[in-house]
C-alpha cells in the first residue's frame, strides 16, 4: 500500500483462464523459462507474461484453453490435468 497514490486505481491484469480482471496481487504469473511453462512467483521474471488467478479452476481453464500458447508463451504446456506439474520460479535459491 505504498505507491498507490499517485491518483490511479491499481493496474489490473486480465486472467487467461477466466477472463476476468484482477490486480496485480490476486493473479499469479506465468512465464517461459527454458522452454517450459513456470510459475513466476516474484512476478519478476524477464519475458512475456500471462496471468491467472491464484485458483485451480482457472489455470486448468487457461491450460484446457491453449491460452498460455495464445498469449504468445512458447514452452512445454502441461495438459489440464497435469497443471500441478507446472515448476515455480522466483523463490530464493539458496
Ligand atoms: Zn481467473
Amino acid at each position: 500500500m505504498t505507491d498507490r497514490s499517485a491518483g490511479g486505481t491499481p493496474p489490473e491484469r486480465s486472467c487467461v483462464g477466466c477472463r476476468r480482471k484482477g490486480t496485480r496481487d490476486e493473479l499469479a504469473r506465468y512465464v517461459a523459462v527454458a522452454g517450459v511453462l513456470t510459475r513466476d512467483d516474484r512476478k519478476r521474471l524477464p519475458g512475456r507474461g500471462a496471468w491467472v488467478h491464484d485458483d485451480p479452476r482457472c489455470l486448468e481453464l487457461a491450460l484446457k484453453r491453449r491460452a498460455f500458447e495464445r498469449a504468445g508463451i512458447i514452452a512445454r504446456v502441461p495438459r489440464a490435468n497435469d497443471a500441478m506439474r507446472i515448476p515455480r520460479a522466483g523463490l530464493p535459491l539458496t
